[in-house]
């Protein structure tokens, strides 16, 4: 039987609705450091040392008692009695005392009894005499002991994102591993009698598996393990088995399905076990996307077309799976730009339509819901609100970036 949408609900509304419902992960993994990239952190992590953890050199040069250099300049040199050479490494053993330094490298411990370290270039050797060009102040080039972390500071946060600063900040203070939050599960799953996996040679009727790839690429990009599934024909016993395969996961996302003749199958499949929260929003393309709680398991039922998915995945599920990976929002980059031609489009959807871009005008290239290169050979998208019909030609336009 087939049955014609009877209603969507607006972008907006779907919207609300999905974050309403994202639930962020409490699972924890354990990982260490080399592989914590981009996780988001589930501890404060407090530091048990004091970083650096002594006093040293920032310069390559001599370590001084910064009163003997009082008047020293190029034209009036103060000579010191050089004592030790200090490398990174080893603890100096002799003390600084007035009169005398010691060479001094770049990461090694400050003797004893100095204060300041004046830099080589602004210094001569004469055997173990060393005259100095110029004054150093109390502290000079010197590396405070703690001066870049506190003993017992928090360096990362419950919540923060790893970035990589922040891993080298774990590395600075000895920690090897972190609890992070983990990455939501997600099962991907195409249906459809002709879609077949590329890599095997195409039959009469039957065309490549793109949904599976490409939302595969979209969940691994923001936060989510994506777990593809072999695709499934069109029958509710296969649609059914596949969802109940899917326990283990924390997200499900399936595609195809949506053509009026197969939509109440997954329909029906999705309402044996949970409830739908909504099916079919007002968009364009996009608009037979569905989302449920299956076993209070969050699933997406996006539309079998390709350029169709993967729009709403960006603009729909990106930000869903982000607040369940605890990952911040993804803010994409916007560019203004001239519409080179004009866009037409119905009143009462909203509108996305890829472009490409040429210095500062905006070519729309969208060719349909089910073409991907709408999308691949696009540099972003211009929206356009439900209560507009189009775009006239020379409009300025937001366009929001891949
Ligand atoms: P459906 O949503 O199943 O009605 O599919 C709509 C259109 O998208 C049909 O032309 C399908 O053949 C095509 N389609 C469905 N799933 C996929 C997929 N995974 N990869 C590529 N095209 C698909
Ligand atoms: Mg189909």
């Amino acid at each position: 039987m087939m049955r014609p949408f009877t209603s969507t609900i607006p972008l907006e509304e779907a919207r609300r609705l999905l974050n309403e419902a994202a639930r962020p992960i409490v699972r924890l993994d354990r990982v260490p450091l080399e592989g914590a990239g981009g996780r988001i952190s589930a501890e404060d992590v407090s530091s048990a040392i004091d970083v650096p953890p002594f006093a040293r050199s920032v310069m390559d040069g001599y370590a001084v008692v910064s009163s003997d250099t009082a008047g020293a300049t190029r034209s009036t040199p103060i000579s010191l009695q050089l004592v030790e050479r200090i490398y990174t490494g080893h603890m100096p053993v002799a003390s600084v005392k007035p009169g005398t330094c010691s060479e001094i490298a770049t990461g090694a411990p400050l003797p004893p009894g100095a204060d300041a370290v004046v830099m080589v270039e602004e210094t001569a050797a004469r055997g173990t005499q060393i005259d100095l060009f110029a004054e150093a102040s109390v502290g000079q080039h010197v590396g405070r002991r703690g001066g870049d972390i506190q003993i017992g500071s928090v360096v990362v946060r419950t919540g923060d994102a790893l970035t990589p600063s922040r891993i080298g900040s774990l590395a600075a203070i000895g920690c090897s591993k972190v609890d992070v939050f983990a990455r939501p599960r997600v099962a991907i799953l195409s249906t459809g009698n002709e879609v077949v996996e590329p890599g095997r040679s195409l039959e009469p009727g039957q065309i490549f598996d793109v949904n599976r790839f490409s939302l595969s690429a979209v969940v691994a990009a923001h936060g989510g393990i994506p777990e593809p599934r072999t695709s499934v024909p069109d029958s509710i016993e296969a649609l059914s088995r596949a969802l109940d395969d899917c326990a283990q996961a924390d997200l499900i996302v399936f595609s195809g399905g949506s053509s009026v003749g197969e939509r109440d199958l997954i329909v029906d499949a999705v309402a044996a076990r949970g409830r739908m929260i909504f099916h079919g929003i007002a968009i364009k393309p996009g608009k037979p996307t569905a989302f449920a709680l299956v076993k209070d398991k969050p699933f997406f039922g996006m539309p079998g077309n390709p350029t169709s998915c993967l729009s709403n995945a960006y603009i729909l599920l990106v930000p869903f799976l982000r607040a369940m990976a605890r990952q911040p929002p993804f803010i994409p980059h916007v560019t203004r730009a001239r519409l080179a031609r004009r866009i037409s489009g119905p009143v009462g959807r909203h509108q996305i339509c890829t472009v490409r871009l040429a210095g500062d005008a905006a070519y729309p290239v969208f060719k349909g819901s089910g073409e991907i290169t709408s999308l691949s050979q696009a540099d972003g998208y211009v929206e356009i609100p439900a209560d507009q019909a189009g775009a006239q030609e020379g409009t300025i336009v937001d366009v929001t970036l891949f």
